[in-house]
């Protein structure tokens, strides 16, 4: 421990570390308890990360300009998960730093999202017998390394309140069987239908449980909602949705 002390700031010297979105260098706190390798946001970039506060939609956690439980783009439909949470909104920073955990392998990333998810969903107060990644069809999986979504599902590391025992993560809850063309300029009709009949959940380990089904973002909730529908289909109980960011605006 002293040895780690006395190399940090030669270390901090060494390695200064950067804003992962801007590149210029940000300040070190010289006996701070924060791993080396953590990626940081300079203040600068900090402040264009859009934190979702209160009031939010109750159903799929949109931010409300007003004080209410459901917002527009809900109103009227049917969604198949009980409740949406998310940290951040998908403004244009968020945008930069997602496409970058996705399409540019840095999958370190992990390590500063998911403690934003961590806190937004233990607000909540609610309790989980599993958390399901969304999964990516095996091609794109292949290609791409990692999941984002697993990656952050194990990130967050929720414990069972009573039980003290982590919550295990489904990875084989739900799988991809049609690759779907991206859902990138989609409007929210074709984003439902480009989804469906595209996965299948395993009977065997959802049924009779409460899940927490996690994704990088939710703009339409397209995939989130089919994904809840088979869930349930499958006999889970309750479904709800932590995201990373949500995009205030659905197409
Ligand atoms: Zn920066
Ligand atoms: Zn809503």
């Amino acid at each position: 421990m002293l040895l780690k002390r006395l190399f940090r700031p030669i270390l901090n010297f060494v390695l200064p570390k950067r804003c992962i979105m801007c590149g210029t260098f940000t300040q070190t706190i010289p006996h701070s308890s924060e791993p080396l390798g953590q990626p940081s946001l300079c203040t600068e970039c900090w402040q264009n990360v859009s934190f979702i506060t209160d009031p939010t939609c109750k159903r799929c956690s949109a931010p409300l300009t007003f004080d209410g439980d459901e917002c527009a783009s809900c109103y009227g439909i049917e969604f198949h998960f009980d409740a949406a949470y998310a940290p951040i909104t998908y403004n244009d920073a968020a945008k930069r730093l997602i496409t970058q955990f996705k399409h540019s392998g840095r999958s370190g990333y992990t390590q500063l999202f998911s403690p934003w998810m961590k806190s937004t969903i233990e607000l909540q107060n609610n309790s989980y017998d599993g958390i399901v990644p969304v999964p990516l069809h095996f091609w794109r999986f292949v290609k791409r390394g990692y999941n984002q979504a697993t990656l952050l599902a194990h990130g967050i590391a929720l414990y069972n309140k009573e039980t003290h025992e982590p919550i295990p993560v489904l990875k084989g809850a739900l799988k991809r069987i049609r690759h779907t063309p991206s859902q990138g300029h989609k409007s929210a009709g074709d984003r439902a239908k480009n989804i469906k009949n595209s996965l299948i959940a395993n009977r065997h380990i959802v049924a009779g449980k409460n899940l927490l089904l996690i994704d990088d973002v939710m703009t339409t909730g397209a995939t989130l909602n089919e994904c809840a529908r088979i869930l349930k289909e499958a006999g889970a109980i309750h479904v709800d949705v932590l995201v990373l960011a949500r995009a205030t605006k659905t197409i």
